[in-house]
């Protein structure tokens, strides 16, 4: 049995990452400032092995038990969300990983960076290897996002080279699953919440931008493997069957049987054209590779979330 910290522990990958801990029979120590995460993720675990902390890791934090494992995972993470609070996601992403790499570094834990395939930016390579070293706008309104994920990969490594740290990185693509906010502006959560109450779909642009997406469970299973291994560099961990959004709203209509129609609206700045990953690493090295394909996925989500939960009755 292993003591585990998770940062962003009451937010949506965070929690469905202290579930699957737990279950595998390990402690967990979940830290969070419920920013953007709830205690309604959490509230389901009623165990002696989990402990909630609430605090803000953008200030200095200690925790006085032994810890074999930190799970990096809080930020902002939805456009909505980083755009709300821009200095905020960027101190996060520096500060708040500088002080959680010292508290790893302290317990001599091994440390996991959840970070994003955001880091490539607008890609000009098709799919996205970890080789590439990415397109991003710095002055963008989502610079404050993307960048903040490159600094806290370059603290990563100068911690892992310079201060010995057993560290590792992983590259996240988009995910899905129970437990997104219906509010949150992320493509799926808002067409399922549209699609349920048979309003219209609403599509940025023409909606021939692509994206791929991962759903939840295959996603947690990757974070650990990568976390298990002694590997440092990053490895994308997403799902590599693409999608146009085109597509994907038309797969929504169809799993909920919906009545709605498409609309298109302006692409918001700086939006990806295409974003596809690269997983040949996660395979040879962790022998990881997604097994829910969208449709399966989109099913599970709304068996195991409810009507009300996907159409944010009473929360935003
Ligand atoms: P989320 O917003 O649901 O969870 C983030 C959690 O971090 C929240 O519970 C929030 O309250 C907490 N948090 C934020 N600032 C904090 C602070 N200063 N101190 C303590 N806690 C703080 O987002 P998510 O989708 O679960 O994303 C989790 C991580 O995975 C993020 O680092 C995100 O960048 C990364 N990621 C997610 C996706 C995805 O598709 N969901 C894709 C790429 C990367």
């Amino acid at each position: 049995m292993a003591t585990c910290l998770v940062t962003g522990g009451a937010g949506f990958l965070g929690s469905h990452l202290c579930d699957e801990l737990l279950r595998r029979g390990h402690r967990v120590i979940c830290v969070d400032n419920l920013e953007t995460g709830s205690l309604a993720n959490i509230e389901h675990i009623r165990v002696p092995e989990f402990e909630f902390l609430q605090l803000d890791i953008i200030t200095p934090y200690f925790v006085d038990r032994p810890i074999d494992f930190v799970y990096h995972l809080a930020s902002p993470a939805s456009p909505i969300d980083y755009l709300r609070l821009p200095l905020h996601t960027l101190k996060v992403g520096s500060q708040g990983t500088h002080h959680t790499l010292g508290l790893a570094k302290k317990h001599r834990a091994r440390f996991l960076l959840a970070s994003t395939s955001e880091v490539y930016g607008d890609p000009q390579v098709h799919p996205q290897k970890e080789t590439y070293w990415g397109h991003v706008n710095p002055i963008g309104p989502r610079g404050v996002y993307d960048e903040a994920k490159r600094y806290a990969e370059a603290l990563t490594m100068a911690y892992h080279r310079q201060q010995g740290v057993d560290t590792a990185i992983v590259r996240i693509f988009n995910s899905f699953g129970p437990r997104m906010r219906p509010h949150d502006g992320r493509a799926i959560p808002t067409f399922l919440r549209q699609a349920l109450q048979h309003r219209p779909i609403t599509v940025f642009g023409s909606g021939s931008q692509t994206r791929s997406f991962c759903y939840v469970d295959d996603l947690i299973r990757g974070i650990i493997a990568l976390a298990e291994s002694g590997q440092h560099q990053p490895i994308n961990v997403g799902n590599p069957h693409e999608f146009t959004l085109l597509e994907l709203a038309q797969a929504v209509i169809e799993v909920t049987e919906s009545r709605s129609e498409i609309v298109f609206e302006a692409l918001p700045t700086d939006d990806p054209q295409v974003r596809q990953p690269d997983i040949t690493l996660a395979r040879d090295v962790l022998g990881w590779e997604p097994e829910v394909q969208l449709r399966d996925g989109l099913r599970r989500t709304i068996e195991q979330s409810g009507m009300d939960a996907l159409v944010g009755a009473g929360r935003r």
